[in-house]
């Protein structure tokens, strides 16, 4: 229902030309091939869609690996997910999808780690592909749920209330209760370890950049680990009655991403600041790989060139 509800809005044009019942029997060639070109065009589209929301990568296992100090990655190929570890407990960032939480316990034991001892879990932001397993999270771990005010109500409503996916059943999950409520700025803290939410909105309304200080042989390192910067397929940016100041909040995170201190740039997918090309290059014993200012900037440059096309692209079509 997601997926045809989601065409239907999309491209309302080709749906009704689809849906019209009167066609058969009577018709020339010409608009025979008109319509099976058209047919052609919804299976694809369809196809499209579904691999959009179960990409193979998203549960592809990547070996668990240490970044620098007591910061550990723990995700999927596709997927971020990053261990904090104190002598209290851990803290975990994101929880993906159900599927995906056998490996990221498998991940965290593998380093030597107990997934038991998940005191804390945080997300990057309220999408499916980042807090649907979190309710498993708090069961099988007895985790505290802490998430940006407004995303509470995403993830407390399984996605029902996300202004973008609200209605597509595909996104949906098991609905979450949050333990404590996070707040632009605040710290969360255990062992000694300070993690600080930013609020970078527009992907979400309460999508969260998290930054950390590490020390790894003797230096400290600023950590940045971004939400998400993305204009996704069909954001609408001029108009958004369901969010009508999305525009401006993407135009604070950008504010906000630039003044962060970055040593260390990670992201909720590894695609984001280069997983699969910088890891190799930690196994050949060199620096850090992930220490990359430069890479920040310029991932942060060109997502915000991306969003400034997208809203100029939006702006004459809504007058
Ligand atoms: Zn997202």
């Amino acid at each position: 229902m997601g997926i045809v509800s989601e065409l239907a809005m999309s491209c309302p044009e080709l749906w009704y030309a689809l849906r019209a019942d009167d066609f058969a029997y009577t018709l020339p060639m010409r608009q025979i091939s008109l319509i099976i070109s058209r047919l052609l065009i919804l299976v694809l589209a369809i196809a499209g869609s579904v691999f959009a929301q179960a990409n193979p990568e998203w549960t592809e296992p990547f070996p668990p690996f240490r970044i620098a100090g007591n910061l550990y990655y723990v995700g999927s190929k596709g997927l971020a997910n990053y261990l904090v570890t104190t002598p209290q407990g851990n803290m975990l960032i994101n929880s993906d999808l159900e599927a995906n939480v056998p490996l990221i316990e498998a991940s965290i034991e593998k380093l030597g780690f107990k997934f038991k001892d998940t005191k804390i879990l945080l997300i990057s932001h309220a999408h499916w592909d980042h807090d649907a397993g979190s309710a498993m999270i708090k069961e099988l771990t007895g985790a505290a749920y802490m998430v940006m005010d407004a995303d509470v109500p995403v993830v407390e409503s399984g996605g029902k209330s996300d202004f973008a996916y609200g209605d597509n059943a595909a996104t949906l999950y098991r609905p979450t209760k949050v333990d404590r409520v996070l707040h632009d700025g605040d710290e969360v803290r255990l062992g000694g370890t300070v993690l600080v939410a930013h609020l970078t909105p527009g992907h979400t309304k309460g999508c969260t950049t998290w930054t950390m200080q590490v020390t790894d042989r003797g230096k400290t390192y600023n950590v940045v680990i971004v939400g998400s910067p993305n204009v996704n397929p069909g954001y609408k940016l001029v108009g958004n009655t369901s969010y009508p100041q999305i525009a401006e909040d993407y135009e604070r995170m950008w504010r906000v991403l630039k003044s962060l201190p970055c040593d260390i740039f990670l992201g909720a997918h590894g695609s984001y600041f280069g997983l699969e090309e910088k890891y190799p290059l930690r196994k050949e014993g060199s620096a850090i790989p992930f220490v990359d200012p430069s890479g920040y900037k310029n991932f942060i440059i060109q997502k915000e060139q991306d969003f400034r096309t997208e809203l100029a692209r939006q702006k004459p079509a809504a007058k």
